[in-house]
């Protein structure tokens, strides 16, 4: 036995194991402007479209994911570029994400409405809610919207209380750092049917970032520092999803 340790040469080492990788998807894209606001800048009154501000939130709390050791972030696109839902769920099963956050902004017909809400995928019956999905479910029609639902159905069982879980996280930061900061209206957690987010198949959210129908808000949606501070409580809502690191010890 006293050549025990000259037979087996030991190599311990220890790493941070990956906790988990995200799929951040900002919504619509090339030729789906998504909703729409029109604001003046230099004289001109011009149309600004969701999916540009989604697409800046989207970059931000990739780079900020991508700063951490132990969690890896992906973007569905990083250009404005036309992409279908299908194409955004395939992305998912292509990089294995172990989560897909969908980011988009509101649009009202009351051009007082306001505020932060975040949604998971989940059966419901809210009609609010519906009338949401329909603007951002437009890009699925006829037939698959029936086979997407019975997708949806199987999918849900499967992933909502994740899906819960990771809402509660995201939108808890939500309310501590950005409502509170910018003076909007905490639209709360809601349970909601994406196409979108069944069709990637794995646990899943859906941000509205704020209301493009209200001219205040959309001057706070395209500063800087509120892309930054609503990023950064993204961001945290998904590490304390993920959790800390966790060391893993490998033996060879
Ligand atoms: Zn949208």
């Amino acid at each position: 036995m006293k050549y025990f340790g000259a037979l087996f040469l030991l190599f311990i080492i220890t790493f941070n194991a990956k906790a988990g990788v995200v799929l951040i998807d900002p919504g619509h894209g090339g030729e789906d402007c998504g909703a729409k606001a029109q604001i003046w800048k230099d004289k001109k009154l011009i149309v600004q479209c969701e999916k540009d501000i989604a697409l800046e939130i989207a970059k931000k709390i990739h780079a900020k994911i991508n700063k951490t050791s132990h969690i890896k972030a992906y973007l569905t696109r990083t250009v404005d570029s036309t992409l279908t839902l299908q194409q955004r769920a395939d992305y998912a099963d292509k990089i294995g994400a172990d989560i897909f956050i969908s980011i988009h902004l509101n649009s009202s017909h009351s051009r007082s409405s306001n505020g932060v809400e975040t949604y998971y995928l989940d059966n419901h019956d809210n009609a609010a809610v519906k009338k949401i999905e329909k603007v951002e479910n437009s890009d699925a029609k006829g037939e698959e919207v029936i086979i997407n639902q019975i997708l949806a159905d199987l999918v849900i069982q499967r992933t909502a209380p994740i899906s819960k879980k990771l809402a509660f996280y995201v939108h808890a930061n939500l309310q501590k750092r950005v409502v509170p900061t910018y003076k909007i209206v905490d639209r709360g957690t809601k349970p909601a049917l994406f196409y979108v987010l069944a069709l990637s198949k794995r646990p899943s959210i859906l941000l509205e970032a704020g209301f493009l129908s209200n001219q205040e808000e959309v001057d706070k949606l395209l500063s800087e520092k509120f892309q930054e501070d609503y990023a950064q409580a993204v961001y945290r809502g998904v590490v304390r999803f993920f959790g800390k690191p966790k060391k893993k010890i490998s033996l060879f």
